[in-house]
This record gives C-alpha cells, sequence and structure tokens, in this order.
C-alpha cells in the first residue's frame, strides 16, 4: 500500500484506476475523509472528554470522488459499517448489562459484562486494524491531502497527471 496526495483541482478527476488495488475503476463514490484539527491533539490534558468531543466539532474536511473497482465499491461502507455497528451493539449490550441489574445473581451480571468487554475489546481491535489497512486521511491542507492505504498503481498515475499539470502551467 501507498500514499498519495491528491490536490484540490484533482478531487472530481482522479485516474480511472481502483484507489485501492489500481484495476480499472467501474465506479466513482464521493467520501468526505475527515481528520480533527491538530489544535485538538493537545486536549487530553485537559481530560478525555473535552477532547472526544472537540475531536467530533473541529475536523477539516476533503471531498473526493474516489474511483473504485467492482471488488472495492463498498470499501467505505465496511469501514462505517465496523464503526456503527460495533458501537451500537456494544452500547446495545451494556444497556442490557444495566437493565438487567436489578433483576439477576451477581454471578450472571458479572458474565453479562464480562461478555459485553470482550465484545467491546474485539470492536476496537477490528476498528483500529481497519484503520490502519484501510484508506484513510493522514493530512488534510488548505488544497490538498495525503491519503494512506492506496494502491501503489493508483498513486503513481496520480502524481504522474500533477507533474504533466505542472509542466503544462509552466510554459
Ligand atoms: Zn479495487
Amino acid at each position: 500500500m501507498s500514499a498519495v496526495v491528491i490536490h484540490q483541482w484533482q478531487v472530481d478527476n482522479l485516474p480511472g484506476l481502483c484507489m485501492r488495488c489500481g484495476m480499472p475503476a467501474t465506479t466513482r463514490r464521493g467520501k468526505t475523509f475527515s481528520k480533527a484539527q491538530g489544535w485538538v491533539s493537545i486536549l487530553p490534558i485537559f481530560g478525555g472528554l473535552p477532547w472526544v468531543i472537540c475531536s467530533a466539532l473541529f475536523r477539516d474536511r476533503f471531498h473526493v470522488r474516489v474511483p473504485l473497482c467492482d471488488g472495492h465499491r463498498n470499501h467505505f461502507n465496511w469501514q462505517a459499517g465496523i464503526l456503527w455497528g460495533g458501537m451500537a451493539l456494544v452500547a446495545m449490550l451494556l444497556a442490557g448489562c444495566f437493565a438487567a441489574i436489578a433483576h439477576v445473581d451477581d454471578q450472571t451480571l458479572s458474565r453479562c459484562f464480562g461478555f459485553a468487554g470482550i465484545v467491546a475489546a474485539i470492536w476496537v481491535i477490528l476498528f483500529v486494524g481497519n484503520r490502519f489497512y484501510g484508506m484513510t486521511v493522514a493530512i488534510i491542507n488548505d488544497d490538498s491531502a495525503i491519503i494512506v492505504g492506496v494502491s501503489h498503481r493508483f498513486a503513481e498515475e496520480c502524481e504522474r497527471e500533477g507533474q504533466h499539470v505542472h509542466e503544462v502551467a509552466r510554459y
């Protein structure tokens, strides 16, 4: 896997290769990459909650029409599914455990919370693993962004087009 710099002028006209594997693209999917703004990273010193809230509120965004092949057309749906589906599952299990507090004995209850904990741990591992493995944004600037986890071929093609435009602009 590789990393690619995408400039603002390229976002709607990326090379017709799957961003993920480099095969000819069959579709383009609108995707808004987003990342918490840099200053948010100092907030953990004030506690976890301000950090969580500000990382959700203050985000840089970069919209791209991403070329994808048939095999990877749902790449971003998987990412979102793991994030929100897992979060909903863990929240439901915890709610179930709390609801059971008054009705079951301690041993059963600790088993319930233990199970919820295991599911939460698996979810975190899947989520973090997917973040490292999938396509995601590393840096967002005013007029460009660096996307990581993209195919090497796609990155090369993108760079070649970028240089071509620079040369045309120069002469
Ligand atoms: Zn692909």
